[in-house]
């Protein structure tokens, strides 16, 4: 059951519905099954030809809160990294799960301010890099120390987002080219700091997802919308709210889509 929620088709029950179905001799012959991910293929949902609307691409990175597509498919992120359950490495290590980590260095190290927007953010274990980079996707910069960037110059605001991709560079292997400013907060100095450390968009998001996977939106009629960027923190039981959340958006009929791929036809 843990496995079928998070391996990237659809749900169990559904699954299960045509072979009951065949079993009786009146029906039609079946359709041909759902089409499922191969093993070696890439990361989820994979943009078609001209799908993706363009973003303007201007002198600094593009501020991007939903991505601009009519397919039914979202985007999960998740940030900081108080919290490092290892249910939840579990539950997507080897599969094929598409998830952007938005890595703030003070919380992974387990030595700054908590994040007061992750509701219930505490440490619970030895801090590090070690898990990020087992998770096996795109870890993606949240600043140093997690600052509200608004009250910095252009100088420290470059010192966190250069400093961060840094480290990330050094203990993931790979350079961030996607920021996440903390609490959404940013300002013209932001954009140019973030470019000055080779950052090639600035991330926001949608919609957040809070403790036992509920939704919080920020439209009133409470719909998933196609290209939503949906914000998740590492909280305890994240394992537990990740699978109800998947189950919640496939039940919607949405899929899960890769962020990296779909922002590249977005900038093309
Ligand atoms: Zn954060």
């Amino acid at each position: 059951m843990a496995a079928g929620c998070s391996a990237g088709v659809t749900s169990t029950e559904e699954a299960a519905g045509p072979e009951q179905v065949q079993g009786t001799s009146t029906v039609a012959p079946p359709v041909s099954p759902a089409p499922s991910p191969s093993p070696t293929g890439p990361v989820g949902v994979l943009p078609i030809a001209g799908e993706v609307g363009k973003v303007d691409k201007g002198q600094l990175p593009p501020v991007i809160s939903s991505i601009s597509t009519t397919r039914k498919v979202v985007f999960l992120t998740i940030d900081d990294g108080w919290e490092q359950d290892p249910g939840f490495a579990r539950q997507v290590r080897g599969k094929r799960v598409p998830i952007t980590v938005f890595a703030t260095r003070d919380a992974v190290e387990a030595k700054g301010p908590i994040d007061r927007s992750a509701e219930n953010g505490r440490f619970l274990g030895a801090g590090g890099w070690p898990y990020f980079k087992e998770l096996g996707v795109p870890v993606e910069n949240h600043t140093l120390s997690h600052p509200n960037l608004r009250t910095l110059g252009y100088d420290g605001q470059k010192a966190e987002i250069c400093g961060a991709s840094t480290v990330i560079k050094r203990q993931v292997g790979v350079r961030p080219t996607l920021f996440r400013p903390p609490f959404g907060n940013y300002n013209t100095d932001t954009l140019r700091a973030a470019k000055a450390c080779g950052i090639k968009a600035v991330l926001l998001w949608t919609a957040s997802v809070q403790p036992g996977g509920k939704i919080a939106y920020q439209t009133p009629d409470k719909k998933l919308r196609p290209g939503d960027i949906l914000l998740l923190h590492f909280r305890p039981n994240l394992s537990r709210d990740f699978r109800v959340l998947v189950n919640k958006i496939r039940r919607r009929g949405f899929e899960l889509g890769n962020l990296e791929a779909y922002l590249a036809a977005a900038m093309r």
